[in-house]
């Protein structure tokens, strides 16, 4: 007998797998009882039920990671519930079978201090000891991660729903969601079902490999592809060869393979090189059959053979081990191997889907913020990664998605250098001076789709390359453009940053409320301003020009124009504006020339006047560069004195060619970076975010007193509190030891001493010669605070310096 199926409910839930039952659960928890979830055949009969069940906590994002840990530590209070979901604190091994191993292994161990994760480094031996089938061959060491575990997926999914059900949750099974309305305002107002309508105001699509098919009802991409992915449950081993009970699950990366405890014997499976996807093709969406519940594909051996060789290398018992079943099912991946999370275009279309096969380990964690996200607005921590608006609308390609997706899972358990850049689907979306970047040896990286020039191979000294990681994807050539800029001057191609424009006649009142700086200023000025939450944390950060009286145009970053979009038009909605917010990136050329040579170099090619009482900074005048009609904005992100250059597409290779005749140095990405780590300019994503305020940050300068403004209300609640950390510089004694982000930082030169926080942006600055990094510190941490970084596994000692190492006084960029 089917549930019975309500014709009303404020939040309908789609999909009765571990996320669904996981999000319903933590919505009753939240004391929300006007819950539906539709199910169109049976809890955990989509991938949940033949999951291999691992729940490993430790991931290269400190938020992801606590997710996880409050995911083990749900399902271990669960387990003393009547509705026990079978969770084996059995503790996680990973082996280092290579040098390069290792020392991701040494990395990630101070990711596990960073979170508060307690993480063990092994020797091989002493991981043989834990794990007694596994040889040690080529072992050269391993992290142990004792609260790691495993659970059964099912009966976690039972568990979830159960617990919901209990909170007054209603679940409806075997009811398949057909269709979603939209009111004239393009909010969700109704789902349709093959058993009735059901009027709701918020739609949480749970799909997992439906996901997307879903969300097609309503006109929203969500880049997920079913892909195959295969494990074996192998036939009992020989009494007491296992080891200790339970014996802990194995990951060995290098050979692909992970390994836990099945009763007597093992499960067994890995990422091969070869993928399958499944039902999605270059041309096509997935075709999922409509029929496919409680169902597996069939096992391909042929592709899992690469797998099994491995396997026996590790643990040799394998060969002579029967296989009892193999289990080939579809999951849900994504072009980056995050989840897909958060409120989509569609307002009130919520999705938590995507999980790449770590959704029972991420299911606690996800179900929780989504609960947050649809009951607060807000998801309670800094969720970008795994924000559904990182997805540009090239995503929309199918093609392109398969190519990121299939590159995404063949490479699942290699090693994720921060530097190193993807080659899937390149290139895509590329400036008009491309060709000239092309042809004059630029190296390129890719970000949101971009071409953009991390370097040019232009000769320079052998310098300092520094040791670990951040040697790996090191060039001379950044120094030298570096140097360019603070000495001549540097020219930047950043056609790629995301320019949204807000027009309309209520544009000057929105854009004073939900920005915090002041903005209500003459057409003309430029304003680096922030846009805050409702917990004063930073969800924007943006260069606001007035074009007008009522059009503004906003410049963020590279990736953040659909997440900057979907906020400010959220904003926009809320207060009832006569606005219109549009991404205008594409109509727009943007180069930067900045340096102490930028003016005079200028001044030939235009008719205004580059003198600052003319062109103070932070204006814009409409101008003339050599032919090309421009937008020529007087700031910097290098800290040196310069312009932007905005033009209509078509005039930028024009634009180009103009300013390079100049001879100022092209430059890239990787020397903008190392300029503005020595300037002290905050990154958003990495420095700054939604869980940092800008007195926390040190851009309270930025935001207006006494004003009234979104998040105006949070700021004040939490200056009257008064803050506990702040954003500073810190310079290591070892100018050979980069940090790159994510290090965890100890104060004081105790090696005793505990860690308090983790760096959030590190660098080489080549002007100050030195190592520079960026973390949260306690308040008390004032300049001359000695301290330790952890680089690629050493402590390194330095101190906080006492404000930016470049130009503290500004003087430079206002020559
Ligand atoms: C072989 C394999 C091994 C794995 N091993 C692990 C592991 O060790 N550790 C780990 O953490 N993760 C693992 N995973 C991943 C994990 O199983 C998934 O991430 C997780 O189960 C996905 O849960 P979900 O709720 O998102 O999706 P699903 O469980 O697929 O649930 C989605 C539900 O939506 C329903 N639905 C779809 N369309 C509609 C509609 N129109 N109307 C109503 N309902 C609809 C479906 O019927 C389905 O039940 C593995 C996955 C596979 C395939």
């Amino acid at each position: 007998m089917a549930d019975a199926l309500p014709d009303r409910a404020r939040i309908v839930i789609i999909g009765g797998g571990v996320g669904g039952a996981s999000v319903a659960h933590h919505l009753a928890e939240r004391g929300e009882r006007d819950v539906l979830l539709v199910e169109r055949s049976e809890l955990t009969s989509g991938s949940t039920f033949h999951s291999a069940g691992l729940v490993g906590q430790l991931r290269s994002d400190p938020v992801l990671t606590s997710m996880n840990v409050y995911s083990a530590q749900l399902y271990a209070e669960l387990e003393g519930t009547e509705h026990a979901p079978g969770w084996v604190p059995s503790g996680s091994l990973r082996l280092a079978s290579s040098p390069a191993r290792m020392e991701e292994l040494r990395r990630q161990a101070g990711w596990a201090q960073r979170s508060g994760l307690p993480l063990h480094l092994l020797s091989a031996d002493e991981a043989a000891k834990l794990f007694p089938l596994m040889s040690t061959d080529g072992v050269l060491g391993a992290a142990f991660t004792p609260t790691d575990g495993h659970v059964d997926p099912a009966r976690l999914c039972s568990a979830l729903a159960a617990r919901a059900r209990a909170g007054g949750v209603t679940i409806a099974q075997r009811t398949r969601v057909t269709g979603i309305d939209l009111d004239p305002g393009g909010h969700v107002r109704r789902v349709r079902t093959d058993r009735g309508d059901v009027s709701c105001e918020v739609v949480v699509n749970c799909g997992g490999m439906f996901a997307a098919e879903i969300a097609r009802l309503v006109g929203v991409r969500i880049p997920v592809v079913p892909m195959s992915h295969q494990y074996v449950v192998t036939a009992p081993l020989p009494a007491g060869t296992l080891g200790p009970d339970p014996l802990p699950s194995l990951r060995d990366p290098d050979l692909l393979v992970y390994y836990r405890q099945e009763i007597d014997g093992l499960v067994m499976g890995g990422y091969e090189r070869q993928s399958a996807p499944w039902t999605a093709t270059a041309r096509s969406y997935d075709a999922i059959p409509a029929d496919f519940n409680a169902r597996l594909l069939t096992p391909d051996w042929d592709r899992f053979t690469e797998i099994v060789a491995n396997a026996q290398v590790r643990v040799p018992v394998l060969a002579d081990t029967g296989v009892a079943t193999m289990i080939n099912g579809p999951e849900a991946f994504t072009p980056d191997n995050e989840f897909c999370l958060g409120e989509t275009e569609v307002p009130g279309f919520y999705v938590a889907a995507g999980f790449c096969a770590h959704g029972i380990a991420g299911a606690g964690g996800v179900g929780r913020a989504l609960a947050a996200w649809v009951l607060d607005g807000d998801p309670g921590m800094d969720l970008w990664h795994m924000d559904v608006r990182r997805f540009g609308t090239h995503y929309r390609s199918p093609g392109y998605t398969l190519a990121r997706v299939t590159e995404n899972y063949e490479s699942y358990y290699d090693i994720r250098y921060p530097a190193a850049e993807r080659a899937a689907g390149r290139p895509l979306r590329t400036s008009p001076a491309y060709p000239w970047h092309a042809a004059h040896g630029a190296v390129f990286g890719e970000k949101a789709g971009w071409e953009r020039v991390n370097h040019y191979s232009v000769p320079g000294s052998e310098g300092l390359r520094p040791r670990g990681w951040a040697g790996r994807e090191w060039s001379p050539c950044v120094q030298t453009e570096h140097e360019a800029v603070r000495e001549r001057a540097g020219l930047f191609d950043e056609s790629s940053f995301a320019a949204i424009e807000i027009t309309g006649a209520d544009a000057a009142a929105f854009c004073a409320y939900a920005f915090a700086g002041r903005v209500d200023r003459a057409p003309g000025t430029v304003t680096y301003t922030q846009a805050l939450n409702e917990r004063a944390g930073i969800e924007l950060d943006v260069t606001l020009t007035r074009v007008a009286p009522d059009e503004f145009l906003a410049v963020t970053g590279t990736a953040l124009g659909p997440h900057d979009l979907g906020w400010l038009r959220g904003q926009a909605r809320a207060g009832g504006q006569d606005v219109r917010i549009a991404d205008v990136t594409g109509g727009w050329a943007c180069f930067g020339l900045w340096g102490p040579q930028a003016r005079e170099l200028l001044a030939p090619l235009t008719p205004a006047s580059l003198a600052t009482a003319d062109f103070p900074f932070l204006t814009m005048r409409e101008t003339t560069v050599g032919d090309v009609p421009v937008r020529a904005l007087r700031v910097t992100y290098v800290g040196e004195l310069g312009w932007e250059l905005h033009c209509s597409t078509e005039y930028g290779a024009a634009l180009w060619s103009t300013l390079a005749a100049t001879g100022a140095q092209p430059g890239g990405y990787r020397a903008i970076e190392s300029l503005r780590l020595e300037k002290g300019y905050r990154a958003w994503g990495s420095d700054i975010g939604p869980d940092t305020t800008p007195d926390e940050a040190g851009l309270a300068f930025a935001v207006r007193q006494g004003a009234d403004f979104a998040g105006a209300a949070a700021l004040h609640a939490a200056r009257a509190r008064g803050i506990s950390r702040r954003l500073r510089c810190l310079v290591l004694d070892d100018p050979h030891a980069v940090a790159l982000g994510g290090e965890p930082v100890r104060l004081g030169v105790d090696p005793r001493a505990d860690v308090v926080s983790g760096v959030t942006s590190g660098g080489y600055g080549y002007t100050v010669a030195r190592s520079i990094a960026y973390a949260y510190l306690p308040v008390a941490a004032g300049p001359g605070t000695p301290l330790a970084v952890q680089v690629d596994g050493t402590w390194v000692n330095g101190t906080v310096a006492a404000g930016p190492l470049h130009d503290p006084t500004g003087a430079r960029i206002r020559l």
